[in-house]
C-alpha cells in the first residue's frame, strides 16, 4: 500500500487558539485520536515513556493512521513524561493496568481545573486515576472503535465506532466535543458513563475469557450457550448489586446477539492471550469477581472462570494481573 511520501507536518501555531492536546501513550488507541485530531488542524502533543521511545519515534518522522488503502503520516510533535510544560487536557491512552502510573508520571505537570479523558477499557483503572489527580476533572470514556498497531508508529484504524464520554458528577458536556465532531470522531456525551462502563464490562466478562478457555471465535461459544447463559445471570444480579440495574437489563440476549454478529472475530482477550501480550483480567473479570466478593455475592461461576483463566494464563507464561 503506497503511503503518501511526505509526512504531514503540522503549524507550530494553530490558525485559532485553542487548548493542547496532550495524549498520554502512542498506541492504537492514541494514535487513532493524535492522528485524527492533528489533521482537523487542533494542536496535539504526544507524551512517551521515555527518551529512547521519543528517539524511536522521532526516526519513524511521525505517526502513521491507516485507513483502508491510505496510509497518511503525521509530524505530531513529542516529548517524554518530564517535559516542563503544564497540561491542561490530557487523553490517557495506555492500557488499564498501566494508566495510574502513567499518570503518576506527569501528575505535576496538570495545570489547575485541567481535564483527563480515559479512554481504558474495564473499570478499576479509571477510579485509580481520579484519586490520583483529585484537582483534575476526569472524564470516562467507552469506546466501540477499533484500531491495532501495524508496527510501532503505525496504526490501522480497523472497526468504525462511537466513543460516550461522561463524568461521574453529571456534569454538562464540555465545549471541547465541538473539536471531537470537527476531527471526525463519533461520539455523545452520556449521562450514565458509568452504567455504559458496567454493560460492556457484563458483556465481556460473558464472552472474552471463554473464548481464550475453549479458543475459539466469539461464534465458538454457540456451542456453550449453557455455560454462557449462567454467567449472564450471574453478571446481572451483581449489576443490580452495584446499583446497575440498567445495564442488566436484557444482558443475555445482547451477549448472544454480540456472539451472533462478530461470530468470526477473535475477542481482544483472545488476541491479547494468543500474541504473548499481557490481558487486562483485572480490570474486567477480577473487578467483577472483587466487586462481587466485596458485596458478599455468591458469583461461583464467574469465580470458577476467574480461577480458570488465571491457571491458563499462568501456564502461558502471562502475566495474571
Ligand atoms: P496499546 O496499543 O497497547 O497502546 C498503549 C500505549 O500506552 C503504548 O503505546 C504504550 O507505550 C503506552 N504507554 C504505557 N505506559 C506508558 C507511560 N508510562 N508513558 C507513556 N506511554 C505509555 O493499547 P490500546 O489498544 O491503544 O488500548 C488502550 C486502551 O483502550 C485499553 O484499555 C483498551 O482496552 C482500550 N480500547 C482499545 C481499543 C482498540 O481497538 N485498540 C478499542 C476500545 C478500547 P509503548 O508503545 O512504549 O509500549
Amino acid at each position: 500500500m503506497p503511503d503518501s511520501a511526505m509526512p504531514q507536518h503540522l503549524p507550530d501555531t494553530p490558525a485559532r487558539a485553542s487548548t493542547t492536546w496532550h495524549i498520554l501513550g502512542a498506541g492504537s488507541m492514541g494514535a487513532l485520536w493524535a492522528t485524527r485530531l492533528a489533521r482537523a488542524g487542533l494542536p496535539v502533543k504526544l507524551i512517551l515513556r521515555n527518551p529512547d521511545r521519543l528517539s524511536a519515534y522521532n526516526a519513524a518522522q511521525g505517526l502513521t493512521l491507516v485507513e483502508g488503502e491510505h496510509a497518511q503520516t503525521w509530524a505530531i510533535s513529542a516529548q517524554t513524561p518530564d517535559t516542563n510544560e503544564p497540561i491542561q487536557r490530557l487523553l490517557v491512552a495506555c492500557k488499564a493496568y498501566d494508566a495510574e502510573q502513567a499518570v503518576a508520571q506527569i501528575a505535576g505537570r496538570l495545570a489547575p481545573g485541567a481535564e483527563l479523558i480515559l479512554l481504558q477499557n474495564g473499570l478499576g483503572s479509571q477510579q485509580a486515576v481520579a484519586a490520583l489527580v483529585p484537582q483534575a476533572h476526569c472524564i470516562f470514556a467507552s469506546s466501540t472503535e477499533g484500531a491495532f498497531r501495524e508496527d510501532d508508529w503505525r496504526v490501522v484504524f480497523a472497526g468504525l465506532g462511537h466513543t460516550w464520554l461522561g463524568d461521574t458528577d453529571q456534569g454538562q458536556a464540555p465545549q471541547w466535543l465541538e473539536e471531537l465532531q470537527r476531527s471526525g470522531i463519533a461520539h455523545e456525551w452520556s449521562p450514565n458513563i458509568l452504567s455504559r462502563l458496567w454493560r460492556k464490562l457484563a458483556l465481556n466478562c460473558a464472552i472474552n475469557p471463554l473464548t481464550v478457555l475453549y479458543d475459539c471465535r466469539n461464534g465458538g461459544l454457540q456451542a456453550h450457550g449453557e455455560e454462557v447463559n449462567t454467567l449472564c445471570t450471574e453478571l446481572g444480579a451483581l449489576l443490580e448489586h452495584c446499583g446497575q440495574a440498567d445495564a442488566a437489563v436484557d444482558l443475555a440476549a445482547e451477549v448472544n446477539r454480540v456472539i451472533l454478529a462478530t461470530a468470526n472475530n477473535f475477542s481482544s482477550m483472545h488476541q491479547d492471550a494468543s500474541q504473548g501480550r499481557r490481558t487486562e483480567i483485572s480490570y474486567l473479570l477480577g473487578y467483577a469477581c472483587e466487586a462481587a466478593r466485596s458485596r458478599q455475592l455468591a458469583v461461583p461461576h464467574l469465580q470458577h472462570m476467574h480461577q480458570r483463566l488465571t491457571q491458563y494464563l499462568k501456564q502461558h507464561g502471562l502475566p495474571c494481573d
